[in-house]
Order: C-alpha cells, then sequence, then structure tokens
C-alpha cells in the first residue's frame, strides 16, 4: 500500500475532508458520482484505502471490488435507463490516468449517444501478433 497521501483528491473524500456524492459504500468500496460526467449517472468506484492502481492493489481487494461493480452499475444503468455501460480503469498517466487513486468508471451509454470517442487500431506485422503473444506468456509468472 502506498500510504494514504493527504494530497489525494479520492483519499479526502474517503475521510470527509472534500464533499462526494456518493452511490454506494460499504467496509472496503465507495462509489460516487464523477464531477465531470462523460455522461449523467457517470460513476467512480474504488477502493477506500489508498493504491494508485492495479498494480499497487492486493488481487484480494481487485476481486472485492469486482464483485461489487455488478451491483453498482446495474443500478446506475437503472437509474438513468441506459442501454448500455462501458467500465473503464485506467493505470498510469499514459493511459490517461489523472487521479493516482485506483478506480474503475462505470459510463452509461445511450445508442448512438456519441459519448466517448471510438478506438483507433494498429496493424501487426507478418507473425508480430505471435511474437507478441508469447512474449505476454513468458512474463506471466514474472
Ligand atoms: P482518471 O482519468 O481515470 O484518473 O479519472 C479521474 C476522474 O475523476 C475524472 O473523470 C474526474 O472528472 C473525476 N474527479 C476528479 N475530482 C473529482 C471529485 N472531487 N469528485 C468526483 N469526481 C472527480
Ligand atoms: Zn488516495
Amino acid at each position: 500500500m502506498s500510504g494514504e497521501p493527504t494530497d489525494c483528491i479520492f483519499c479526502q473524500i474517503v475521510a470527509g475532508e472534500i464533499p462526494a456524492t456518493k452511490v454506494y459504500e460499504d467496509d472496503d468500496v465507495l462509489a460516487f458520482l464523477d464531477i465531470r460526467p462523460v455522461s449523467k449517472g457517470h460513476t467512480l468506484v474504488m477502493p477506500k484505502a489508498h493504491f494508485s492502481d492495479i498494480f499497487d492493489a492486493p488481487p484480494e481487494l481487485l476481486a472485492r471490488i469486482a464483485q461489487r461493480i455488478p451491483l453498482i452499475a446495474k443500478a446506475v444503468q437503472k437509474a438513468v435507463d441506459a442501454e448500455g455501460l462501458n467500465i473503464y480503469q485506467n493505470n498510469a498517466a499514459a493511459a490517461g490516468q489523472v487521479v493516482l487513486h485506483l478506480h474503475y468508471h462505470i459510463i452509461p451509454r445511450h445508442a448512438k449517444d456519441g459519448a466517448l470517442a471510438p478506438w483507433s487500431h494498429v496493424n501487426y506485422d507478418e507473425g508480430e501478433a505471435q511474437r507478441t503473444a508469447e512474449r505476454i506468456a513468458e512474463h506471466l509468472d514474472t
């Protein structure tokens, strides 16, 4: 655990030092509305304890968060009558993480809402996909 940095805004929300519109809370997990929602009902789900990302957090805690996400996501979806939703989780600035306290985005979606830009794509060279898969497999036990 990386400690509980006093400058972490999500730790400050857990401590009640800054306000949040909470939607779910238990001993380990807090969910609240994103202050700059991509769509109405955009909810953040996070551990109350400070971990910066999925590599920092113990797998058991990740499992507890994962157990809660369907419950919270279903409630969000029903509350805003969404037709679908995205679950996003950013790790590190290069991946778009701005708040360095592990959190998952639940983003309600409606058909053709254009809320999120379509993903770009790259192409593998000949044999590159297989080599990439082999490199990933090599690292699974590290
Ligand atoms: P990320 O880019 O994954 O780190 O996302 C951080 C998210 O936290 C953004 O969507 C912000 O709008 C949201 N956010 C930042 N500060 C607050 C806050 N005080 N209350 C609720 N959401 C916040
Ligand atoms: Zn924190």
